[in-house]
Parts: structure tokens; C-alpha cells; sequence
């Protein structure tokens, strides 16, 4: 197998027009995996790690464009505060080896529906950066995954970086799994308000082919949170929310859940982030 070894993004993007096959390693926790149980056997590796603009953040228009092979930890503990939904999901990653190295660049890469940030990238209204030598383009993480561990990526394409923008409201992110660390999600759900535009935006986890949001259910929280005078949400509110989540997803029976336990964590999940991210909301709108 070769062994591709540039040190810089274009370099990197010029081998992999000249060699499609190849497949990038970032923290290597998936690809790794995938080659010790001989589950792929690609012609070449293409080696991200060299590249030191996939591992920094800065911000760009506004938004915090993160490299691709930046890791959870340091998303944790550079970004927490901007990125608490983002921060929150990655401190839910493996194990603390597993968080210096998995990067969010390699989460998208893989595509897995249970990959833990991405119901908080779809929170967020994060945009993928996809780049090869043809050029650049932006793609919503709302239209980026297309299949279960499928995206849109072509075969000369790599994700150089995530742009999400920073927390204008409380974020929150909840994850069901049979023990508290080093799981893969049963399902996931995250939240995030968005109180300057009285908008909220959700994401779900393991719980369909793909991840994605519950539009119906950020539609009816949009016209009926009391944003203005932001009193405790009557049980009603809550509960129906849960509801509309649930009916979302389209979960399947596998070893780690039933479709219908999925659905019942789900609405759970979704209450409780909302009562966790409104109480916060409210705790800011009282000290303002
Ligand atoms: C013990 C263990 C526990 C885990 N726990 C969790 C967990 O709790 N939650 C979770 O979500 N995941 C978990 N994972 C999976 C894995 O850690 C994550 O998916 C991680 O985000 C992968 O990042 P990476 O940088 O290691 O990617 P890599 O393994 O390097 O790559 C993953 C995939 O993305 C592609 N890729 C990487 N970078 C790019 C790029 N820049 N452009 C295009 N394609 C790219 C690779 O070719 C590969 O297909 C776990 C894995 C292990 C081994």
C-alpha cells in the first residue's frame, strides 16, 4: 500500500486528483480500524497529518471555520465557549486517546449516522468545506450527508474544514448509549436557540440512514416559544416538541435498539434538552 505524505492542501489535493483510490487518514480511529479487520485494503493512504492548516481554527466571516483533522479535545478546551453544542457532543467521543486524535473532518468523512457531531452540526447550520484542484465549494451540513456512510463528496474532493457559527443561545446535546463512555450512539439529538432570530435548530443522530434535522419540530418551537417574556414552558409545549421529534427520525431494530425504544429516547431527549437550553435562556434574558 502507499503511503502519501504531503505538506500542504494543495499538494494533498493535486495526489488525490492523480490517485481517487486513495483514501485520506486523518486521526486514523475509523480508517485504522477499517484496515486491521482487512474491511478495506485501498491502493494508498493519503496522509492529512503533515498538513498544518487542517489543524488550526480561526474565524472567518464571522463563522469559526475549523481544519478538518482538528481534534475534539482541543475542540473542547479552545472552542468550548463558542461551540458549547459542538464542545458538549465531542466531549461525548470514545475515550480520551480517541478524542486527541478523531477529528470532526474525519466524523464527516465517515458519514456513520451515529458519528456524534453531526446532530450538532446541523444545531448549528454548520457548512462543510469542500476543496480539490477544480476548486472550492460549500456545502450545508443539511445536504452533506446523502446515504448511510455516504456523502457528497467526489473522489478527488477532501473536506479541508467546517465552518459553524458562533452560539448566539444556549446549545445542548444529549446521547443514549448502554454505558456512559467509549459507545456508540442508540440516537442522539441536539438543540440549539438561536434567540435573535426567535429560531431554534435541531439535529438527530442514529436514528435514520442519515443524520438530520426535525424540521416540523423547530417550525412549531419557532412559532410558539414565549421569546419576549420567557417564562418556565408549559408541559404541553415540551411534550408535543418530543413528539414531533420522534415522528422525524425513521430508526430501524439493530443490536443496539429497536426502531421504537429509538423513537421513545429521542422524544426524551428532546424534552430534556429543550427544559436544560430554555432554563439558561431564561437565566440570560432575567440578567440582561
Ligand atoms: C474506540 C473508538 C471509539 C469511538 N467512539 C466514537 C464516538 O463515541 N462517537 C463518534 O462519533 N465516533 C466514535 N468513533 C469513531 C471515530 O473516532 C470518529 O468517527 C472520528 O471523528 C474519526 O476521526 P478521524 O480523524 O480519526 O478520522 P479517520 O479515521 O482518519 O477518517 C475517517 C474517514 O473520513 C475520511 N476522512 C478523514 N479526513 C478526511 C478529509 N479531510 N477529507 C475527506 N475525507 C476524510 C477517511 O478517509 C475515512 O473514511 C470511535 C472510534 C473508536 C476506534
Amino acid at each position: 500500500m502507499e503511503f502519501l505524505n504531503p505538506g500542504s492542501v494543495a499538494e494533498a489535493l493535486a495526489l488525490k486528483a492523480a490517485t481517487p483510490a486513495a483514501v485520506p487518514i486523518a486521526g486514523g480511529t475509523d480508517v485504522m480500524v477499517e484496515l486491521n479487520f482487512d474491511h478495506r485494503r485501498p491502493p494508498a493512504l493519503l496522509n492529512l497529518n503533515r498538513i498544518g492548516e487542517l489543524h488550526t481554527h480561526s474565524t472567518v466571516d464571522g463563522r469559526v471555520r475549523i481544519g478538518a483533522c482538528v481534534p475534539y479535545s482541543r475542540i473542547i478546551t479552545e472552542l468550548g465557549s463558542v461551540l458549547p453544542g459542538l464542545a458538549i457532543a465531542s466531549r461525548t467521543v470514545g475515550s480520551p486517546q480517541i478524542r486527541n486524535r478523531g477529528s470532526v473532518g474525519g466524523n464527516l468523512g465517515a458519514a456513520s449516522p451515529a458519528g456524534d457531531s453531526h446532530p450538532a452540526l446541523l444545531a448549528t447550520d454548520a457548512v462543510v468545506e469542500i476543496a480539490s484542484t477544480r476548486g472550492v465549494r460549500m456545502v450545508p451540513a443539511n445536504d452533506f450527508y446523502v446515504g448511510v456512510k455516504r456523502n457528497v463528496l467526489e473522489p478527488d474532493e477532501l473536506i479541508t474544514a467546517v465552518h459553524v457559527p458562533p452560539a448566539t443561545g444556549p446549545q445542548q446535546f444529549s446521547k443514549v448509549g448502554t454505558r456512559n463512555a467509549m459507545v456508540i450512539a442508540v440516537c442522539a439529538f441536539a438543540i440549539a436557540l438561536h434567540p435573535e432570530q426567535k429560531r431554534v435548530g435541531t439535529g438527530i443522530g442514529s436514528a435514520a440512514p442519515t443524520p438530520l434535522r426535525a424540521c416540523e419540530a423547530e417550525e412549531f418551537l419557532n412559532a410558539e416559544l414565549p421569546w419576549g417574556s420567557p417564562d418556565g414552558l408549559p408541559d404541553s409545549l415540551n411534550r408535543r416538541f418530543g413528539e414531533l421529534v420522534a415522528q422525524a427520525a425513521s430508526p430501524i431494530d439493530d443490536v443496539r435498539g429497536t426502531a421504537s425504544y429509538r423513537r421513545h429516547a429521542l422524544a426524551v431527549m428532546a424534552r430534556r434538552t429543550l427544559s436544560w437550553a430554555w432554563s439558561e435562556y431564561r437565566r440570560s434574558a432575567q440578567c440582561a
